[in-house]
């Protein structure tokens, strides 16, 4: 996959991670987010192709099943599918757009095998803090906010697999740190495995 960086974010759900992405989307013109297939219901507000792609598990499955032109990845998380569509992705890269993926700790595996992402990891100052955040949005069951923090534990043990670490305890300081890593990648001039260095000097 050619253009645009390939910007991978995850964290725990309810870490603030949506918050700290509409402030940098803002402020930092040329980011583009990936809008994912989801099997999951929307909550309240949230715009079908907007949001995610809402669809029947019968359609999610065929696009996973499209082989290697479907999903970039997929993965099935708190009970629900979710996954990254190729074509978006290259269509917003091809544009010449940095693509920002919003997608857990599985599919960050596998995008790893198939591109190049930089990846970044917001975690919450504490799980009780997480908790408290879970609750005050207002969106989630109890037997859900037990869920995803169960999940989140899980989540955090995997920090150290990303190449950038966050810690969303103030809000501000968090969306300058964002801001920070992508400027810094669009002047990065070593990619790859290899750790080569285009160009010349003599
Ligand atoms: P995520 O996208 O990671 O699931 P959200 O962005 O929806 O999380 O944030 C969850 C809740 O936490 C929201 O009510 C949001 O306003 C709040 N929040 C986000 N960042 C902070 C922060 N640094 N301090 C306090 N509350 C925050
Ligand atoms: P939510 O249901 O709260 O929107 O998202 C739940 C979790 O699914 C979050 O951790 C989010 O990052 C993850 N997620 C959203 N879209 C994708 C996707 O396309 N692929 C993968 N692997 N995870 C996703």
């Amino acid at each position: 996959m050619a253009g645009g960086l390939l910007l991978v974010l995850s964290a725990p759900s309810g870490c603030g991670k949506t918050t700290i992405l509409k402030q940098v989307m803002r402020d930092l013109p040329g980011l583009v987010f990936s809008v994912s297939h989801t099997t999951r219901q929307p909550r309240p507000g949230e715009i079908n192709g907007e949001h995610y792609h809402f669809v029947e598990t019968a359609v999610f499955a065929a696009i996973r099943n499209r082989q290697p032109t479907g999903f970039l990845e997929w993965a099935e998380v708190h009970g629900n599918m979710y996954g990254t569509s190729v074509e978006e992705v290259e269509r917003h890269q091809g544009a010449g757009h940095d693509v920002v993926l919003d997608i857990d700790v599985q599919g960050m595996a596998q995008v790893r095998q198939r591109a190049e992402p930089v990846t970044i990891f917001i975690a919450p100052p504490s799980l009780a803090e997480l908790e408290r955040r879970l609750r005050g949005r207002g969106t989630e069951s109890e037997s859900t906010i037990a869920l995803r923090l169960n999940n989140a534990r899980k989540e955090l043990a995997c920090a150290g697999a990303y190449d950038y670490l966050i810690v969303n305890d103030r809000l501000d300081r968090a969306v300058e740190a964002l801001r920070s890593i992508i400027i810094a990648e669009r002047c990065r001039q070593r990619r790859g495995p290899d750790g080569q260095q285009g160009g010349w000097c003599g």
